[in-house]
């Protein structure tokens, strides 16, 4: 089984903090996404064949998508891949472009499942993130998709943002408690330097929450949201009992998935793809009839290493039989001395030979995993 990722990178304004790739001109759109159609048939056999379990709108925006440019890469993907009878099929969105009729267009192409990224429930806050949105408008989509009939419903949240002290997180996690999503992420604001807030942060215009403040929201995250019932299952994901998000999971399984469009990459085992992240090369190559990327080959260090740092982030832990079954690798008798320290201290559990973070283990969970990176001549 294989996912197929397609990123629309185009968005009405640029948040503040974001440094995903997306252009706010849109009048390439509907070329780029003709080109994205054209990439899913040139890259058919990139899948060597697997069926395809989940599709996923990411971006940028997908909810700026019209109904014919969905009907463009439904019709690709559906010409050119194996695709199982009900793949799970996410659409990220932002609640400014959702109304009833829109909802519609999403259901009938196949869109199952919505993610919306609401970030904050507070007005001030969210016009500090440049947010298109307001408060109101997120409810109000919320209740419009479950309306309609999604009844799949993930909400992203933003902890660690200047400005948002413990108490207006703690109202935001009242607001999406109410709404009962399916699923939600909660991430911490990175301040990257490229950004609008990386540039006030180097003048000083923005104090950067630190690192002990961000791991006291991280908690409070946490508490709050497993204490009304959803599973921890992703350092930054929960969900109800069964609401995981499969094609998400799929990364950290290490499954094979085909990524098309600017800035995309592709996973098949073996080797990774980046696509050239810039919408005008993008273009001009696929109209060219190739397919602009760099190819990486993973190593064995790379593979075990990304097993440790996505399987470590996960509530399936790291199956320590599993990287000596694929990768002939003892990460226990390599790393005792400092695993039993970690077990000692509370920081992990070994329990049939898998290693889980614990509650406190999970506040380091990048730590613990660099630690424990293997490294080969
Ligand atoms: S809408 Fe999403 S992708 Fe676009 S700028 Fe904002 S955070 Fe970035």
């Amino acid at each position: 089984m294989a996912g197929i990722y397609i990123h629309i990178p185009f968005c009405k304004q640029a948040c503040y903090y974001c440094d995903f790739h997306f252009s706010t001109n849109l009048s390439l759109k509907a070329e780029l996404i003709q080109a994205i159609s054209t990439e899913l048939e040139y890259q058919k056999v990139y899948l060597r064949g697997e069926a395809i379990e989940t599709i996923y709108f990411g971006g940028g925006t997908p909810s700026l998508l019209t109904k014919q440019e969905l009907d463009w890469i439904f019709n690709s993907v559906y010409k050119n891949y194996s695709v199982i009878s009900q793949p799970e099929i996410t659409l990220e969105a932002n609640p400014d472009d959702l109304n009833q009729e829109k909802i519609k267009i999403l259901r009938e192409a196949g869109i199952n499942r919505i993610s919306l990224g609401i970030q904050s429930f507070d007005d001030k806050v969210l016009k500090f993130l440049n947010r298109a949105h307001n408060r109101q408008d997120a409810i109000t989509c919320v209740n419009q998709l479950r309306e309609s009939g999604i009844e799949n419903i993930s909400i992203d949240l933003i902890h660690s943002i200047p400005g948002q002290n413990d108490h207006l997180l703690s109202l935001n996690l009242g607001e999406v408690i109410a709404l009962a999503p399916q699923h939600i992420s909660v991430y911490s604001l990175t301040i990257e330097e490229k950004t609008v807030f990386g540039k006030w942060a180097s003048r000083g215009k923005v104090k950067v929450v630190d690192e002990t403040h961000s791991a006291t929201q991280f908690e409070q995250v946490m508490d709050t949201l497993t204490d009304c019932g959803y599973q921890h299952y992703e350092i930054s994901n929960y969900c109800l009992p069964g609401f995981s998000s499969k094609h998400n999971s799929s990364y950290w399984q290490q499954k094979p998935y085909l990524g098309v469009g600017p800035s995309a990459h592709s996973f098949d085992g073996e080797t990774r793809q980046y696509n050239v992240n810039n919408n005008h090369r993008y273009l001009m190559s696929l109209n060219k009839g190739s397919i602009p990327y760099e190819k990486e080959i993973l190593t064995k260090e790379n593979k075990i290493n990304e097993y440790i740092f996505t399987s470590l982030r996960t509530n399936r832990g790291c199956d320590l039989s599993y990287l000596i079954r694929t990768h002939d690798y003892d990460l226990m008798s390599i790393n005792t001395t400092y695993i039993q320290s970690l077990l000692d201290h509370g920081f992990v559990t070994l329990s049939e030979n898998v290693l889980s973070l614990t509650r406190r283990g999970k506040l380091m969970a990048d730590k613990i995993a660099s630690d424990l990176f293997a490294t080969m001549e």
